[in-house]
């Protein structure tokens, strides 16, 4: 057993608050992780709302990166001393698994954000030796330690910062993933980002990789449509002030936006791309809001071959993606420092509520 500090939710609306939890040990498949830093995501903030039941008291925390301290029966990929970044668990034998989409595993919702459990049903994690939720996207990273998934597992380089790297396990691999592996920009062609926090800025950044004709952010933080702007948006769009429709068809000359990417989980956003959506665009939802949710759609006006489409951790397999996104940054074309703020364990309420009011684009949480 391994006695370790978390921040955990004692219940839906209440604040982050550190405890004493225990872990026990690596079962198979598992592996015990000392984490070193773990981002804060907005699907942290979904729990802490209760928009996402995760059963608690719990412990949330997803982008986790760490040292591979013990290792459970069956492990093979990582050993002891192995530094490792945390993304999401996959079960690796459904129809979506084996054809290379672990993002849309048959058992994704139990076993990254509902479930609390392993997938035999037992706990993780224990206070005074009573269950509490944990095994948050085979992880819950908001701890000095997690037992995790192997699959959730990609090992990098002995000399890599985990501090700056962490954030690659959800965030960054939503909005790149999304970008790369579902609309895959082309030269030429009108992209929008809704939603300038780091999966939007991730995914700006991948399309501006591409080099499409215009790459349009669209928020309502005027410091973040500036930060935008500085990673390649050729225009912004404040919508707390401009009328966004009528900018998008100005900027696309009247064309509409051939991809748009909605990262904001509002369903007014999403129908207002889908209206502003070109003849044959895309518009792709990555956010999630609570359980029954529901935008309504004007039948005739997606009738010219427009499409809504949603997607799960960019469709990214982590194992691919994340050694990719690990190089763009050492090349400098991945500036994840310009979007971090780090904070203590103690300061995880705090770093939520900055994220929460978009001071913060993307919190680290340093052990
Ligand atoms: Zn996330
Ligand atoms: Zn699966």
């Amino acid at each position: 057993m391994t006695r370790t500090k978390a921040a955990v939710l004692e219940a839906p609306g209440a604040p982050f608050t550190t405890a004493e939890v225990e872990l026990g040990e690596p079962g198979a498949g598992e592996v015990l992780v000392r984490i070193v830093a773990t981002g804060l995501c907005h699907t942290d903030l979904g729990v802490q709302a209760g928009g996402i039941p995760l059963p608690l008291p719990g412990v949330a925390g997803h982008e986790g990166a760490g040292v591979v301290e013990r290792t459970g029966p069956g492990v093979t990929s990582v050993a002891p001393g192995d530094k490792v970044i945390l993304s999401f668990t996959s079960c690796g034998e459904c129809p979506s698994c084996l054809a290379g989409h672990p993002a849309y595993c048959a058992t994704w919702l139990p076993r990254n954000l509902v479930g609390a459990l392993r997938a035999d049903d037992s706990a993780t994690t224990t206070r005074d030796g009573e269950p509490i939720g944990g095994h948050f996207f085979g992880q819950s990273s908001f701890a000095q330690h997690a037992i995790v998934d192997e699959r959730s597992l990609v090992v990098v380089a002995p000399d890599a910062d985990l501090t700056v790297l962490a954030p690659l396990g959800c965030g960054v691999l939503t909005g790149f993933g999304s970008m790369w592996n579902v609309l895959q920009p082309e030269p030429g062609q009108s992209v929008a980002v809704y939603g300038t926090g780091a999966v939007g800025l991730s995914g700006l950044i991948a399309a501006a990789l591409r080099s499409p004709a215009q790459l349009i952010a669209v928020d309502i933080v005027p410091e973040r449509l500036e930060l935008a702007r500085s990673l390649g948006a050729t225009h912004v769009v404040d919508a707390s002030t401009e009328d966004v429709a009528a900018r998008l068809s100005e900027i696309t000359g009247g064309a509409g936006v051939n991809l748009s990417f909605d990262t904001t989980g509002n369903p007014q956003v999403a129908k207002g791309a889908l209206a502003s959506a070109g003849v044959g665009g895309t518009v792709l939802v990555c956010g999630a809001p609570p359980p029954g949710t529901e935008i309504g759609v004007d039948i005739q006006g997606i009738l010219p071959g427009k499409v809504l489409r949603g997607v799960t951790m960019g469709d990214a397999v982590p194992q691919d993606l994340i050694p990719q996104l690990i190089e763009l940054h050492a090349s400098g074309k991945l500036p994840l420092e310009r979007l971090q703020k780090r904070y203590s364990i103690d300061e995880v309420q705090q770093a939520a509520q900055d994220m929460a009011h978009g001071v913060t684009v993307k919190p680290v949480i340093v052990m």
